[in-house]
């Protein structure tokens, strides 16, 4: 690694709390200024674009992170099962509380009040009385009358709809798989270029998430899965779910038209709890700072949202339209990086853990030694903590300690430093010698006294692998910087 190249990060600027930013037309030119101002992932959305064009962003963000030496997340999100309404007859159609409309099987509608649809079960699988969203939730129909061919339905809550818009159906058992061909597709395309993260939307069962990791297997990638939440089908298997994942998005778009909008702070606050009782890292998405598409200020309701997202533990926080189609996503990256930290600071006299957390697939050896290093660098004031990681799991349970001793981590695998940049508080730090214990001392102390974070006298705690035993269970050795 070129130290005097690195860039990133200065821990005193950048929030503990990692930003995921979703690229788009609005930031494909400006990833550099992205990435500087605090995005640590990158989210390409396969809902939108062309191969093509996601080729083309990946690209461009692996020769940013080569040429600025700073590991960055790469996050493909599979549309899964979306429904979307067809092309309208008259776009768009101002839907009057009481109206009818009715939607067909077939292609294309005839005249102003039917609808069309990308999903052909769609009319066998409604029945009398099921609620259909559309346009986000804005527009609720209620299915009034069935046919073969035909499903009418009345307007409960009027509303503007264009063609291709979203469409719910909350409390329908829908037949398609959460892992479409589609999905399957470009699942094999994102291992090809080498995602760090794969999100699968709309997922029910777990059953879903170890089909996609199966897939991911066979073509030989590390991917770490994430599963959205947005179904009641998720909520209701929630232990399950957020176990055979390796992260999960809190992903209020569609979540909070599947449930009811009101009960979604409780099913965020659930779902966070949920990863923390996992030991898994869980971002918070949509429309956190919403207004900053078309405003270069925030309204006070969406900072205290992302304030409260952190309050409530989230690893990481979304945008999705503020940086791929907003007329502000470099100032909006920076607004969510400054509440983030003035909400971290509040969070310093947090009470500690006292004991350490039992991670399911974790060696307890490796929790005990994780949560003990913490401790130990607590008591000695330590001023930096370096955790060397093969997979990321050792950096994982760190991160989910949630302390604010600056923490790098190490890895020789560079995935494993790209997928450390979603940990809570944990600094992905490249090129640093790994095997010899003295070299990494000296590599470690260099950078951190070149960021200003260690003086003479200060100590760093590193947490190695050891080969101390037959086992080589994690060690925790303290450094004191002499000269
Ligand atoms: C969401 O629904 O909140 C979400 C993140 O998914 P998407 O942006 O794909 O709708």
């Amino acid at each position: 690694m070129n130290l005097a190249k690195t860039s990133n990060p200065v821990p005193s600027k950048r929030a503990r709390t990692k930003i995921v930013a979703t690229v788009g037309p609005a930031s494909v030119d400006k990833l550099q200024e992205l990435l500087l101002a605090g995005v640590d992932v990158f989210r390409v959305n396969m809902a939108h674009g062309t191969r093509e064009q996601h080729q083309t962003i990946v690209d461009s963000i692996r020769s940013l992170s080569k040429s600025l030496d700073i590991p960055v997340g790469i996050l493909i999100d599979l549309a899964g099962p979306k429904i979307r309404l067809g092309e309208l007859f008259a776009d768009p159609i101002d839907c009057v509380v009481g109206t009818h409309y009715t939607f067909t099987t077939a292609d294309e509608a005839t005249c102003a009040t039917e609808l069309t649809t990308n999903y052909a079960p769609l009319i066998e699988e409604l029945s009398v009385d099921d609620s259909v969203m559309l346009a986000d939730g804005t527009v609720e129909m209620k299915v009034i009358e069935e046919s073969e061919t035909t499903v009418t339905c009345r307007v409960v809550e009027g509303g503007i709809l264009r063609s291709r818009q979203g469409v719910n159906l909350p409390g329908v058992n829908l037949s398609v798989p959460a892992l479409t061909v589609q999905d399957r597709d470009n699942a094999v395309w994102a291992t090809s270029v080498d995602a760090d993260f794969i999100s699968l939307s709309f997922v029910r069962a777990p059953l879903e998430l170890l089909e996609l990791k199966a897939l991911l297997e066979e073509q030989g990638s590390q991917a770490m899965v994430i599963a959205k939440v947005e179904k009641r089908e998720a909520m209701q298997r929630l232990d399950e779910i957020v176990l055979a994942s390796d992260a999960v998005m809190v992903a209020r778009g569609d979540l909070g038209v599947e449930i009811d909008v009101a009960e979604t702070p409780i099913a965020q606050k659930r779902i966070i709890q949920k990863c923390h009782d996992y030991s898994r890292p869980v971002i918070v998405a949509t429309q956190m700072l919403d207004s900053m598409q078309h405003s270069t200020r925030p309204t006070r309701a969406e900072v205290t949202d992302v304030a409260n997202a952190i309050l409530d533990g989230a690893d990481a926080c979304m945008l999705s339209g503020e940086t791929a189609i907003g007329t502000y996503p470099v100032e909006t990256v920076r607004m969510m990086n400054r509440i983030m930290l003035n909400t971290e600071a509040t969070l310093h006299d947090r009470k500690p853990i006292t004991k350490a957390l039992l991670e399911e697939g974790v060696q307890p050896v490796t929790s005990a030694i994780v949560y003990g290093a913490a401790r130990v660098a607590e008591q000695l004031g330590a001023k930096l903590v370096v955790v060397a990681t093969r997979t990321g799991n050792t950096a994982r349970i760190k991160a989910n300690q949630k302390d604010f001793i600056p923490t790098v981590g190490v890895s020789r695998d560079e995935k494993t430093l790209r997928q450390l940049c979603l940990y809570w508080g944990i600094i992905p730090l490249g090129g640093m010698p790994i095997g010899d214990g003295q070299e990494l001392r000296n590599a470690v102390e260099q950078w951190g006294k070149q960021q200003g974070l260690l003086i003479r006298g200060d100590s760093i705690v590193f947490v190695t692998s050891s080969t101390f035993g037959p086992l080589g269970h994690d060690m925790v050795f303290v450094h004191e910087i002499e000269d």
